[in-house]
């Protein structure tokens, strides 16, 4: 799942406002922010399918300090407690992790049973109801999900330019979900699909936070 967490930082941040939106959309996207750079440094690991572009034909093998509950949770908690002290809000070292957590949780409606939910445990329960098998409906269903939620809980001022943005990006990552081309064009070398993640998540809250 891609800009359906970001309107999950538009409740948290709507619920405490005391809560910086870069902090919110930071604390959603965690997981997402932490497995590119994990699958770099070859701790993690995901196989892409370069005959297919389907988010459902991507394997993730391993993910356990990104994307379990338990695990990722704990590590968010101290990326949390970190920010909390540079910005001296004790908000945000309870809120982060809720953030990052949330994240598991949507995650949970698209994968398939890949996402682990202790993240140490070899015989680890892994969960996925697998939306991304249903490719037009997934797309269709988590655009409806950013819209309703970024119209009744994003800052009025930034409104427009959040829905703007937000279907932006969702088209442009329109491909994984309805397969239009044959091939994927991120499957080739190591990295390529990592960064793309990691540009993704980091353009989407840099402009956010900006606009
Ligand atoms: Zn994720």
């Amino acid at each position: 799942m891609f800009i359906g967490h970001f309107a999950i930082a538009y409740i948290f941040h709507y619920l405490f406002p005391s809560l910086p939106l870069w902090v919110a959309l930071v604390g959603v996207s965690f997981p997402d922010l932490l497995w590119p750079i994990l699958v770099i440094l070859g701790i993690e690991k995901a196989t892409m399918d370069p005959k297919s572009p389907l988010q459902k034909n991507i394997k993730f093998n391993h993910y356990p300090y990104s994307h379990s509950l338990v695990l990722s949770t704990a590590i968010a908690f101290v990326f949390g407690a970190i920010i909390s002290i540079l910005l001296n809000n004790t908000a945000i070292l309870f809120l982060f992790p809720l953030l990052s957590a949330s994240h598991w949780f949507l995650d949970a409606i698209v994968h398939r049973k890949d996402l682990p939910v202790l993240g140490f445990s070899k015989k680890d329960i892994k969960v996925g109801l697998g939306l991304w098998n249903h490719g037009k409906a997934a797309f269709v269903l988590e655009y409806i999900f950013y819209i309703i939620l970024t119209i009744v809980f994003a800052p009025s001022s930034s409104l427009v330019l959040l829905l703007a943005l937000g279907t932006l990006f969702h088209i442009a990552n329109m491909n994984s979900f309805l397969g239009l081309t044959k091939t994927n064009s991120f499957a080739k070398g190591k990295y390529t699909y990592p960064i793309i993640t990691l540009l993704g998540f980091g353009l989407f809250i840099i402009l956010a936070t900006l606009l």
